[in-house]
């Protein structure tokens, strides 16, 4: 949870839902006839509000130098794109998960977690050229699942209350990026785009295969259960892989060669956060700890949790209650409570309260939306300044069975003591010039860190034995993890 205020609410389902006739164009990029059911301004209206919602859920990684350049890599690439007139945009998102993804009307996002496995600014460009490639063939987004929103009962829109819909929202953004699918067709399709890209940006297409064997390293690593969205959502990347190597190896000698600005691309990443930044907040099994706002809680046990940008919630485990805290817009709990309790339609009685010493109005609620009543509690709470706006609810027919576990949820918020907690910074990337031939085994050796040599390895696309000449520059990690982390 960061500092930004509350979203605006946005109706994203009803958009999606409304689809405007159908037609039939040829696509510029593929050459094949296509259903579109958006005109290209619809596409970039789309884009631009969902654009909105994943800067407010996700945020920008708060590095402008890093910004320009991948928005002018990105923009270059696009120039030579079959649709060079959209408003390309392009972010780095400050999110430790290994991904990259677009939007219609030319919102591409790549997140600082896979900017940190990448060796060069020719991977980069591939892995925009794809993304761009997404856009340029206008691969459906029909497939944006709302399915586990609607699960919830609380799918975007659905609400009534403005507190709610926010929280519907944010979750949502992370959730429809989460679900974010292609056809296995729609993925080598945006590979050959790509690689046509970064080709006509003068890049060498063998960069391309790289990004894959590390996407593979990477997924293997992480496991079954924390797959990075794009690999999981992507066909296999070892059978991308293969495809690509097989036509950047068709292609004529002098052709399958280009820039690929390994040493300045490298020297942008030295300093890049790496992995959770702890600052913004951190779990410790149910306990959530935020060294930056200074105050701890206890999310019910067994619950799914999500630190958002602008809201840290969590969703019981058959996904039909949440529990959320956000920062209120007004200035004293009573004046927040006034509003939220004030609501038309809006039915509860608040109440001065103290939890852990801190001024605090909470009460039961219960309201109409769209999908059907609800009930639950809501607290208002002082704190360093800032009032915090935590609501527990489901269902209303669901709601006993979780009353008991977000009153106790409710009553965890205190004030963060822990100094260790208070102290705590995040991990970063390092990249250091060889004064001598090494290998990665040495180099581990000589600088010791929290990262292993797998991941070292990983880091540098390169095996331990991997021997790096004198005057190469080479990832490390510095910093520790946040004291008792979890995940
Ligand atoms: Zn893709």
């Amino acid at each position: 949870m960061r500092h930004s205020r509350r979203l605006p609410a946005f109706l994203l389902a009803a958009s999606l839902a409304a689809l405007p006739a159908a037609g039939c164009v040829r696509n510029p990029a593929t050459g094949e006839r296509q259903l579109s059911f958006f005109s290209e301004a619809q596409e970039i209206q789309m884009g631009r509000e969902y654009d909105a919602q994943i800067v407010a859920s996700l945020g920008l990684y708060p590095d402008s130098a890093l910004q320009r350049y991948v928005q002018e890599l990105g923009a270059r690439l696009a120039a030579g794109s079959e649709r060079p007139h959209l408003p390309w945009t392009f972010r780095v998102l400050d999110d430790p998960v290994v991904n990259a993804f677009a939007l219609p009307g030319g919102y591409i996002y790549v997140t600082r977690g896979i900017l940190a496995y990448l060796g060069s600014e020719a991977e980069l460009a591939s892995v925009l050229g794809h993304e761009i490639g997404h856009v340029t063939a206008r691969h459906s987004v029909s497939r944006m699942s709302t399915q586990q929103l609607a699960q919830l009962g609380l799918a975007i829109g659905v609400l009534v209350r403005p507190e709610l819909e926010t929280a519907a929202n944010i979750a949502s953004a992370g959730l429809s990026v989460l679900f974010l699918k292609y056809s296995r067709d729609d993925e080598r399709q945006a590979d050959d785009l790509g690689l046509r890209y970064m080709r006509r940006a003068s890049y060498d297409p063998r960069e391309m295969a790289d990004v894959f064997a590390m996407l593979e390293r990477v997924s293997a690593a992480e496991g079954g259960g924390r797959v990075p969205e794009w690999l999981s959502t992507h066909p296999d990347p070892g059978d991308r892989r293969a495809r690509i190597s097989a036509q950047v190896a068709a292609l004529p000698p002098d052709s399958a060669t280009g820039r690929v600005e390994r040493e300045s691309f490298l020297r942008r990443l030295d300093g890049l956060v790496f992995g959770q930044n702890p600052r913004e907040g951190f779990f410790r099994g149910t306990e959530f700890l935020h060294p930056d706002l200074a105050f701890r809680f206890v999310f019910p046990a067994g619950w799914r949790t999500s630190n958002q940008r602008s809201a840290v919630l969590a969703m019981s485990p058959a996904e039909d209650a949440v529990v959320q805290i956000t920062l209120a817009e007004e200035a004293t709990p009573e004046a927040a409570a006034r509003r939220f309790f004030g609501g038309q339609g809006m039915a509860g009685s608040p109440r001065s309260d103290r939890i852990n010493g801190l001024d605090a109005v909470t009460g039961s609620f219960a309201t109409a939306t769209q999908s059907g009543p609800i009930r639950g509690i809501a607290a208002f709470i002082a704190h360093g300044g800032r009032v915090y706006n935590i609501l527990a609810y489901a269902a209303e027919s669901r709601w006993p069975a979780y009353d008991a576990a977000a009153r106790q949820a409710i009553g965890s918020f205190d004030r963060l003591t822990d100094q260790a907690a208070l102290a705590v910074q995040p991990q970063r990337l390092d990249v250091v010039m060889l004064e001598r031939a090494m290998t990665l085994e040495e180099f581990a050796r000589r600088h010791p860190g929290p990262a292993s040599l797998e991941d070292l390895a990983r880091l540098n696309q390169a095996e331990p034995t991997t021997r790096f000449a004198a005057g190469e520059l080479v990832k490390r990690i510095t910093g520790s993890p946040p004291p008792g982390a979890s995940e």
